[in-house]
C-alpha cells in the first residue's frame, strides 16, 4: 500500500491502471459530463488506492443488463445517475432502507458477508446532511425546513430532513400527487403546499432552511434561469439556502440570498459529500472530503 501511494501520489513514479486496479463507474444517460470521475478518482489518489474511476454510458431499459455486467466483471462500486436510478431498485439483491423508502438507487455496494450480492443505497440524503453540517454547522435536528420541488432530489432531501429530526419540512411543489408524496416521505414533520399556495411566504417567512431542488436557476433551462421561485424579500439574514443547482456556481437563488445577508451553498456540496458516502461504502476509508470537493473547485470551510 506504502509503495502505491508513492507510485500513485509521487511525482517521480507515474500510476497507471494494471491488472489489479479495482474498477469503480457510474453508469447513465447522458454520462460524459459527469463530475463523479474527477470526484472518486482525486480521493483515490490521495490516498494512494489502486482503484480507477469511469464513466459508462447506458442507454435508457439497459440498466438490468448493465448491472449483470459489472457483477460479472468484478466492478468494486458502481454509481447510478439518471435514467436508471428507478429501473436499478429490481436489479440489486436488497436495498437500504433510504433507497427502499425512495424507490431510487444512485450507489450500489458489494455485500460485505457474500462478494457476490449487491446492495443498492440511495446516498443523497446523506449526502446533503453532511453538505448542511459542513458548510453551516447545521444539524437536521428541530429545524424548521422548505423544500422548492419534489422530484429526485426534493423526496432524497424531504426524507433526509424528516428521519433526521427537522420540525418541519414543508414541501412546495407545483404537482400535487409528487408533492405530498415527497411530504409523506418526511414523516410526521411534512405537510404539503402548492406552489400557489397563499401559505408559502409565511412558511419560508417562518423557516430556518430553504432548499431549492427544483432546475430553475439552471443556465441551461429554458427561461429558469433567471427566475425566482419564490420573493426576494423573504429572504432573512438567519435563513440558510442550500441550492442543489450547481450549473452555474452561483444562481440567482444564490445571489438573492447573499445580498440579502443569508449564508448559502450551490449543489456542489451534495454532490460530493453524496460521493463521499459511495467512496466509504466501497472503500472502507474515511473519505478526503476536501481533496474531493477540490478536485471540483471547492473549498470546505475550516480546511485551509
Ligand atoms: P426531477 O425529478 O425532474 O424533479 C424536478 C422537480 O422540480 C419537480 O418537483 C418539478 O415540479 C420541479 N420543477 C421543474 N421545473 C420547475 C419550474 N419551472 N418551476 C417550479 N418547479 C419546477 O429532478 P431532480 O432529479 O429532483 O433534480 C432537481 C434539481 O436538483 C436539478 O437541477 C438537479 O440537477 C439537481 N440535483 C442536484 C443534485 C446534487 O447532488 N447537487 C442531485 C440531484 C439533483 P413538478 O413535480 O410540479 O413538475
Amino acid at each position: 500500500m506504502a509503495e502505491q501511494a508513492a507510485s500513485r501520489s509521487g511525482s517521480t513514479l507515474r500510476w497507471s491502471p494494471n491488472g489489479a486496479t479495482a474498477v469503480a463507474a457510474v453508469i447513465g444517460d447522458p454520462v460524459a459530463h459527469s463530475l463523479s470521475p474527477v470526484i472518486h478518482n482525486a480521493a483515490f489518489a490521495e490516498l494512494g488506492l489502486d482503484w480507477v474511476f469511469v464513466a459508462l454510458p447506458v442507454p435508457d431499459g439497459r440498466a438490468g443488463v448493465a448491472v449483470d455486467g459489472a457483477r460479472a466483471l468484478g466492478v468494486r462500486g458502481l454509481s447510478v445517475t439518471m435514467p436508471h436510478k428507478h429501473d436499478v431498485v429490481a436489479v440489486v439483491d436488497g436495498l437500504t432502507s433510504s433507497a427502499s423508502a425512495l424507490g431510487a438507487v444512485n450507489c450500489i455496494v458489494r455485500a460485505p458477508h457474500d462478494d457476490d450480492l449487491l446492495l443498492g443505497d440511495n446516498t443523497d440524503g446523506e449526502g446533503f446532511l453532511r453538505g448542511l453540517s459542513s458548510d453551516f454547522g447545521l444539524s437536521a435536528d428541530d429545524l424548521r425546513c422548505v423544500v422548492l420541488g419534489a422530484g429526485g432530489a426534493g423526496r432524497a432531501v424531504a426524507h433526509a430532513l424528516g428521519a433526521a429530526g427537522a420540525s418541519s419540512v414543508v414541501v412546495v411543489n407545483r404537482d400535487p400527487d409528487r408533492g405530498r408524496l415527497a411530504a409523506g416521505l418526511a414523516g410526521p414533520a411534512g405537510s404539503f403546499l402548492h406552489s400557489d399556495d397563499r401559505g408559502v411566504p409565511d412558511a419560508v417567512g417562518n423557516a430556518d432552511l430553504l432548499v431549492n431542488a427544483t432546475p430553475v436557476g439552471m443556465s441551461d433551462v429554458e427561461a429558469g434561469g433567471d427566475r425566482l421561485l419564490i420573493a426576494e424579500d423573504l429572504i432573512r439574514e438567519d435563513l440558510v439556502v442550500a441550492e442543489l443547482v450547481y450549473h452555474p456556481r452561483e444562481t440567482r437563488l444564490m445571489a438573492a440570498a447573499r445580498k440579502r445577508g443569508a449564508r448559502t451553498s450551490n449543489g456542489l456540496s451534495m454532490l460530493v459529500h453524496q460521493a463521499a458516502v459511495a467512496f466509504e461504502h466501497w472503500t472502507g476509508l474515511d473519505a478526503p472530503v476536501a481533496v474531493m470537493a477540490a478536485a471540483v473547485g471547492v473549498q470546505v470551510p475550516g480546511d485551509g
